[in-house]
C-alpha cells in the first residue's frame, strides 16, 4: 500500500482489535467483543487496538466517538494509542479502490437505491425470486455491469453521482482456485470455505461515502498488523467478501473468531437503539464493571 507502510510479520506479536461504529452506543453485545479481544490480546501476549469505524459521515459522530472512550474506560480495558478513525484515512480506502478499478474488477454503479429497489419490485411483481444475499438484501442488478463503456464515460464526465462496485463473477475468476479462512468461533470451526457469489456485485465505495465498510476493514486490519479477528457472528459470512479483497489486494489474511450474539428478550440481536442494554444506561444504573462480564456471560 502507497500511504503507509506494512508491518513485518515476522516481528508480529498477535494483534487484536475492537473496531465500533460512533453512529449509536455501545450495548452489552459490543462489551462482549471488546472484552474477548481485551482479554484474548492479554493472555496472548498481544496487543489490543481499538478502531473507529467512521466512513458514514452522515451517522457518526464525534459526541458518539467520545461515549465510546467512556464506556471502554469505564470497563477498564486498555487500548493504544493513536487510535485509528477511518475518517482519517480515506486515501488509503482510494488507493485500494483503484488498484481494484486498474485491474477491471471493479464499475461505477449509478442506480439509486430507489431504482435498485424498482427493479427488484418488478421482477417479483411478475412472479420471480430475486437472489438475496446473506444477509437478506437483494443482489444488486446487472444494468450498471452491464453498461457499455462509452456510456460510462459519458455519466462519468458529466459528474453522475455513483458508488464503485466489484464485478463479482471477475473477480472470483481473477481469485482462480477457492479461498478459506481459518476459523476459530462459537459456530462453525476450522477451514472455512468463501462462497463470495452468494454476495453479487459488493459495494467497495459509496456515492456518499469514498469507501466501504468491507473495503476499509481488510485495509485497515492490514494497514495495521491485525492478525486476530475477533467479532460477532453476524459479521461471520462477512468475512467471505474479506477474504476475496485480501487475495485481490495482496493483503496478508488474519484468523477469524466469530462470537456469540448477545440477543435481546425478544431473541433478536441488540441494536443500538436499544437504550435498556446500552452501557452508559446501565452504568447510570449502578452497574459496575463486573456485573457487565457478567451480564455478557463472561463471569
Ligand atoms: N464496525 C463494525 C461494527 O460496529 C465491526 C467491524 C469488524 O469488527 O470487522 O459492527
Amino acid at each position: 500500500m502507497a500511504e503507509e507502510t506494512m508491518p513485518s510479520p515476522l516481528r508480529q506479536k498477535p494483534v487484536y482489535r475492537f473496531a465500533p461504529s460512533p453512529n449509536g452506543l455501545l450495548h452489552l453485545g459490543h462489551a462482549l467483543s471488546a472484552f474477548l479481544n481485551h482479554d484474548m490480546a492479554r493472555d496472548n501476549g498481544g496487543r489490543f487496538l481499538l478502531r473507529i469505524e467512521d466512513i458514514d459521515q452522515t451517522r457518526c459522530t464525534p459526541e458518539l466517538e467520545q461515549a465510546i472512550y467512556d464506556d471502554l474506560g469505564w470497563l477498564e480495558l486498555a487500548w493504544e494509542n493513536p487510535v485509528r478513525r477511518q475518517s482519517d484515512h480515506f486515501d488509503a480506502y482510494r488507493v485500494a479502490l483503484d488498484r481494484l478499478i486498474d485491474a477491471g474488477l471493479a464499475y461505477p454503479a449509478f442506480l439509486s437505491r430507489g431504482e435498485t429497489k424498482a427493479i427488484v419490485k418488478a421482477f417479483e411483481a411478475d412472479g420471480g425470486l430475486w437472489p438475496r444475499d446473506p444477509d437478506g438484501a437483494p443482489l444488486y442488478p446487472s444494468v450498471d455491469r452491464e453498461r457499455p463503456e462509452a456510456e460510462r464515460a459519458i455519466l462519468l464526465a458529466a459528474g453522475q453521482q455513483h458508488a464503485w462496485r466489484l464485478d463479482m463473477e471477475k473477480a472470483i475468476r481473477a481469485a482462480g482456485s477457492p479461498l478459506l479462512w481459518q476459523e476459530s468461533g462459537d459456530g462453525e470451526t476450522g477451514k472455512i470455505e468463501a462462497q463470495p457469489a452468494l454476495w453479487g456485485d459488493v459495494v467497495l465505495s459509496r456515492s456518499d461515502a469514498p469507501s466501504s465498510y468491507h473495503l476499509s476493514v481488510v485495509v485497515d486490519d492490514a494497514l495495521q498488523g491485525i492478525t486476530h479477528v475477533v467479532r460477532g457472528m453476524d459479521l461471520f459470512h462477512a468475512t467471505t467478501i474479506h477474504r476475496l479483497l485480501q487475495h485481490l489486494l495482496d493483503l496478508p489474511q488474519p484468523v477469524y473468531h466469530h462470537h456469540r450474539l448477545i440477543l435481546g428478550a425478544d431473541g433478536r440481536k441488540l441494536s443500538k437503539s436499544e437504550g435498556s442494554t446500552g452501557l452508559a444506561a446501565l452504568r447510570a444504573e449502578g452497574a459496575t464493571p463486573s456485573d457487565i462480564r457478567r451480564l455478557v456471560g463472561l463471569l
